[in-house]
């Protein structure tokens, strides 16, 4: 089923060098995303203590169940990644494992649905350790670009404010079976223990989501132009300034750190409107 992202990875090179990268101990959960045919589902099952896969697809689900059938540290879900619930999935399979396991994520990613796969995956702090991801190349630019750099945006700033992300190295179109039309990377992005800026995270990604409201206007207009100001322009001019950032900038260019200091004058200015 093509609409289903299925290009399966025939590699084996590449297969080796993601399980590596991934670094796997017998004391961890992994929960692989879109399991396919089983490429890296097989060598990841023999270095994790468990292994859960969750394929949508009921044909390939049924296929992996037949394959692993009598291992037990192997559990194939057939559900949607993006409905299924991960933290009941892994606590399901803690118990398991040593109290001091860790959750892995590791995926040859189905494409159409990298976003909000990522983002369920980011909204989730403290579940999972880390993620190594096969994803389109374009995608893992984003996630690795800095301010002021091509491709760098929302999705950057979450990536970056939750974890550490890494491109490992590019994978090219031959290496699947059918080959994608674009380019992939392997990705590893480290979960942070702790958040590396210091804002409300609530706050600081609303103010990430008003800059990036309204592209290719200045920071001071897209803020105006968000219900955080809802046209106060007063109040806007207040909190750039109190955060020492020119308004005529645009989102694009600011930093975690950046965006962390609008964060703390708005809930300063808050804090005095309330008074
Ligand atoms: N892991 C295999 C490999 O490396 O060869 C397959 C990777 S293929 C790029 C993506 C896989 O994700 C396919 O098996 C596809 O059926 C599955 N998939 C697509 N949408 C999904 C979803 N919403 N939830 C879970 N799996 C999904």
């Amino acid at each position: 089923m093509r609409t289903l992202g299925q290009n399966f990875l025939v590699d084996t090179r590449i297969r080796d060098s993601i399980v590596n990268c991934a670094g796997v101990r017998f004391s961890d959960l992994v929960v692989e995303i879109g399991p396919g045919k089983g490429a890296l589902t097989r060598p990841l099952a023999q270095r994790a203590g468990v292994l859960a896969a969750i394929e949508v697809d009921p044909v390939l689900a049924h296929d992996l169940r037949r394959m692993f059938r009598g291992e037990e540290n192997v559990h194939i879900y057939q559900d949607d990644i993006l409905s299924c619930d991960l933290r009941e999935l892994v606590h399901e399979h803690s118990a398991e494992l040593p109290k001091a396991y860790r959750a892995l994520v590791v995926a040859n990613l189905p494409y159409y649905i990298t976003t909000p796969i990522l983002n369920k995956l980011l909204s989730n702090p403290g579940l999972f350790s880390a993620f190594t991801l096969m994803v389109q190349l374009e995608v893992a630019q984003k996630l690795t670009a800095g301010p002021g750099s091509k491709g760098y945006g929302e999705l950057s700033v979450r990536a970056q404010y939750f974890t550490e992300p890494a491109l490992l190295f590019e994978v090219p179109p031959s290496a699947f079976d059918p080959p994608p039309s674009v380019r992939s990377a392997v990705v590893r992005m480290r979960v942070r223990p702790e958040s590396p800026v210091d804002a409300d995270p609530d706050v600081m990604f609303s103010i990430v989501g008003a800059g990036y409201g309204q592209r290719r206007k200045t920071l001071r207009n897209s803020l105006l132009a968000s219900h955080l100001f809802a046209g106060k322009k007063d109040a806007v001019a207040e909190v750039l300034s109190c955060a020492s950032i020119d308004g005529r900038r645009r989102a694009e260019t600011l930093s975690l750190e950046e965006f962390a200091a609008i964060a703390r004058a708005y809930v300063k200015h808050k804090a005095g409107e309330d008074d």
